[in-house]
């Protein structure tokens, strides 16, 4: 059977849509088979009753003029066409007794404000602060900007010269998690807070200082119209380079013939060839569904045996009669009495409205998410998110008063629907979470081909764990990068005028 294209991609997540793009733009006639009926994976929306529920994008790094991450979103076409809402306040912390933690974006406004919450704790908090202003100047696209397989000695001694000047922060703030830094805090409500700032308490400090930095740099915008406006950005980018992408085309198998990848075959049946596959899905069902384990050895396994760290959650999304857009958007409630949620207590609550972006809900109403952190094994004996999703917002209704009688509609998605949803595993909003203990292989980078399979690549957040639109993107344009070289071809990019 004749090829169909010279490259297969397998999901149209921000990681295969990048893919798809710099093969079209190196020459490579490239098709996206996408199991959804929409782009962007992770990074999508969906309209309910007039309101638009976002699958839960809350800033793109990269969307600065001239700043680090912005010529990938331009040569992807993703900002020249889009708006981006810059905020100065990343979220507030509520403490159970009224205490209010701002988390400014800026340094010496955080500075002072956290000053005059914990004078106690001076040095932690100006020790802290020095390291966001640090972080400013600090460009993390430079660990990504070629396929570490490709650098030779001359690149790394660039990117050693790059990287000297933030040794100092970067070795002492990435051993160091926002629940370490927090359990150093003399003051109480300081103390209880402090893990929550960033949402994912387990965070190496250095990423939590990275995405204050980059806000005040005005470079981590939300796109108004929601990740679904981002991922169609990128998707009439690659449809314009004369890419093509097939919706709701489940891949069921990955073809092989004589230890090499031919391309795929659909859960329809229908069988499509190729001269190379690139998965941009989940990593785990790649290897062990799609290829039926038959490409794998010791390292890939352990990586997948469970013992790494996942962030999932729980997420109540509402389309709200009620104008919120006076209230701060996003605001973490640390609860005196924890709420029962698939079995298990919890004590912290997000609470975000999207009235910065009046475009996602109707004149005068809000989209409302009450988020928490949950881990997907609690769902498997317990899957009742009607019922969850009650109990949360009965316990919102005692901040926001009127909250269930406003209640228009209702979407919740837990680890479960979320990993029926998008095939990641556990419901894993970044692949792996990115901690102290996971920083290194991020550094380093997990296995993008598999062991005895030719023309067989992967790209996605399970092949760079922590996830994040930026960094899914890059490994795309690498992986196309690698092919290139493998070609003999010089890579190219463009922007569109
Ligand atoms: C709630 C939440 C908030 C987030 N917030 C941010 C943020 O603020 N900033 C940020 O940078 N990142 C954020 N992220 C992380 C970011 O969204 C992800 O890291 C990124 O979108 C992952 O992209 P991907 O292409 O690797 O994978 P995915 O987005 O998972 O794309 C994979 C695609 O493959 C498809 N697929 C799966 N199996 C098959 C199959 N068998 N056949 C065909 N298609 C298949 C899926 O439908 C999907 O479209 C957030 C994630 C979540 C969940």
């Amino acid at each position: 059977m004749a090829p169909t294209a010279d490259i297969i991609i397998i999901g149209a997540g921000i990681s295969g849509l990048a893919a798809g793009c710099y093969a079209q733009m190196n020459g490579y006639r490239s098709q996206i088979f996408e199991a959804s009926d929409l782009p962007g994976g992770l990074c999508s929306s969906r309209s309910h009753q007039g309101y638009t529920f976002d699958g839960g994008i809350h800033y793109i790094f990269g969307t600065g003029a001239g700043q680090p991450f912005y010529q990938l979103w331009q040569e992807l076409g993703a900002v020249q066409g889009l708006e981006f809402v810059n905020q100065t306040e990343f979220m507030q912390i509520r403490g159970s007794q009224g205490d209010l933690l701002r988390v400014h974006s800026q340094p010496d406004e955080l500075q002072a404000h956290l000053l005059s919450l914990a004078p106690e704790d001076a040095k932690l908090i100006e020790g802290f602060c020095i390291g966001v202003r640090k972080f400013k100047a600090f460009d993390l696209s430079m660990l990504q900007q070629k396929p570490k397989s490709l650098m030779t000695a001359t690149d790394w001694a660039r990117l050693g010269k790059q990287v000297l000047p933030f040794m100092g922060v970067l070795g002492k703030w990435s051993q160091l998690s926002l629940r370490d830094l927090a359990g150093q805090a003399k003051n109480p409500f300081l103390r209880a807070a402090m893990p929550h700032m960033f949402a994912w308490p387990d965070v190496p400090v250095m990423v939590g200082m990275s995405l204050l930095a980059y806000l005040d740099n005005g470079n981590a915008g939300f796109p108004v119209g929601g990740a679904i406006a981002f991922a169609h950005a990128i998707e009439q980018r690659y449809l314009d380079l004369g890419g093509e992408i097939h919706y709701s085309a489940p891949v069921a198998q990955i073809l092989v013939g004589d230890d090499r990848a031919a391309g795929i075959r659909l859960e329809n049946q229908e069988e499509l060839r190729a001269e190379r596959v690139i998965s941009a899905c989940d990593g785990r069902r790649t290897i062990f569904d799609l290829l039926k384990g038959e490409y794998s050895n010791r390292r890939i396994e352990k990586l997948y045996d469970g013992h790494m760290p996942i962030h999932s959650q729980l997420q109540v999304l509402l389309g709200v009669d009620m104008d919120l857009s006076q209230q701060p958007p996003w605001v973490t409630h640390l609860l005196e009495e924890p709420v029962a949620i698939a079995g298990q207590n919890h004590s912290e609550i997000g609470v975000k409205h999207y009235g910065f972006d009046p475009s996602l809900a109707p004149p005068g109403k809000s989209v409302v998410s009450l988020m928490l952190t949950t881990h997907h094994r609690d769902w498997q004996t317990s899957d009742n998110p009607s019922r969850d999703a009650e109990s949360l917002i009965d316990r919102m209704e005692l901040f926001y008063p009127g909250l269930r009688a406003a209640t228009e509609c209702m979407s919740v998605t837990t680890p479960l629907s979320l990993e029926r949803a998008t095939g990641n595993w556990q419901g894993a909003s970044s692949g792996w979470l990115l901690t102290k203990d996971t920083l290194p292989l991020m550094i380093k980078g997990v296995p993008k081909r598999l062991p005895g399979l030719e023309h067989f690549y992967m790209v996605s957040q399970w092949t760079e764990p922590g996830g994040s639109l930026p960094i899914v993107a890059l490994s795309g344009r690498n992986m196309i990068y690698e092919i290139c070289r493998e070609d003999g071809r010089a890579f190219e990019a463009s922007i569109p005028s």
